[in-house]
């Protein structure tokens, strides 16, 4: 008997397991296809919101315009700046240094998603062609763990997003919509897509609503495109409209979570992007290797294990490898990589209260 508990002690000590005391027990992981940060902290960008070639018909998204620029990105995105800014964290403000960046160097998405979900940076992942990920993500690094087989799940706009997270090799249940231009590289200027279905990002996310009221996951990824997609048509009403719709569609997640005993206050919310886009006047439109300012992205945080710090104004710079160690840590689990350059847990995402007086006063005395 005693030799059974001893065994039971030495396999749990042996779980790759953080911490005991975080109340996160599901995650939701968003991702708005390479929507700005310019956009994102700032709201709708004069310079195209203004520009008859980009924004033909203002009158659309006149509700996304004020000269106030605090007013502009609340108008823009109500659930990112009443409710994330109130009670979790947004990241990669660089107006007050607080960066977040791709590590990898093509500034595209497969790169991106890969970099993301992988935690490393491969540098044979150059394009957007639909080829196995050869390197473990951290979705099935958690689907692999015996509480969570079966109950992670990727739904997506994109039909690459399979081939990054390797689904058809791990077993983890994936949902995907439709097709997208494999070009949409670094050599190419503008893919022009065309968008064939305009409800294609709320299909996208009806089926992953569904699955979440009927199935239950412990961890959801929703992949959204219509930001992407619209921008490199040039059509900056309608990228607006995208990040607004994004915006309704994760609030009514996340009201949803929190009316359920199953998820209410046991659920942390990770939203992201690919990549970011070239702060150009013209260059928004594309995103690469020659699109400046096209590595910078931003992450958004909400949960019971992340602080309310709001928007972060501490001089920092963070990595988009590092999201898969945090969201691995979220949950309480390790989460480990065959090498050793595998982004670091971003600390005050999950920092405790306690520690928290500590470094708000080292802040300060900056
Ligand atoms: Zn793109």
């Amino acid at each position: 008997m005693k030799k059974n508990i001893l065994s039971i002690l030495f396999a749990l000590a042996m779980m790759p397991v953080i911490s005991q005391t975080h109340q996160t027990e599901n995650l939701l992981i968003v991702t708005l296809d390479g929507f700005r940060w310019q956009e994102f902290f700032n709201g709708a960008d004069s310079s195209l919101f203004f520009n008859q070639r980009y924004t033909p018909d203002a009158s659309r998204v006149s509700e996304f315009w004020n000269a106030d620029s605090d007013q502009r990105r609340e108008a823009l995105l109500p659930f990112f700046w009443n409710v994330v800014a109130q009670q979790g964290q947004l990241y990669g403000n660089r107006n007050y240094g607080n960066k977040v960046s791709c590590a990898n160097p093509y500034w595209f998405s497969y790169p991106g998603y890969s970099e993301m979900f992988t935690g490393v940076v491969d540098r044979h992942m150059a394009s957007n062609r639909k080829v196995m990920n050869p390197n473990s993500n951290v979705l099935e690094f958690i689907h692999q763990q015996n509480e969570f087989e079966g109950k992670v799940a990727a739904f997506s706009t994109w039909d690459v997003i399979p081939y990054v997270l390797r689904t058809s090799y791990n077993g983890i249940h994936v949902n995907t919509m439709k097709g997208k231009a494999f070009n949409d590289s670094i050599i190419s200027e503008d893919t022009s897509q065309t968008d064939k279905d305009e409800r294609c990002d709320e299909s996208t996310f009806t089926a992953a609503f569904d699955f979440l009221k009927q199935q239950q996951p412990r961890v959801l990824f929703l992949s959204l495109d219509g930001t992407d997609e619209h921008s490199h048509a040039g059509r900056y009403a309608d990228y607006l409209i995208y990040a607004h719709k994004a915006d309704q569609m994760i609030s009514e997640l996340w009201n949803w979570v929190q009316t359920q005993e199953r998820y209410k206050d046991k659920t942390t919310l990770l939203v992201t992007t690919d990549h970011g886009r070239g702060k150009g006047r013209n260059s928004w439109k594309t995103h690469g290797r020659w699109a400046a300012g096209s590595n910078q992205i931003w992450m958004a945080v909400i949960g019971p294990d992340t602080p309310a710090l709001g928007e972060m104004k501490t001089n920092a710079h963070y990595f988009q490898k590092q999201t898969a160690k945090t969201a691995a840590a979220f949950l309480g689990l390790e989460y480990t990589h065959s090498s050793s350059a595998v982004g670091e847990m971003i600390y005050p995402m999950m920092m405790k209260q306690d520690h928290l007086t500590a470094n708000k006063e080292t802040a300060s005395a900056k």
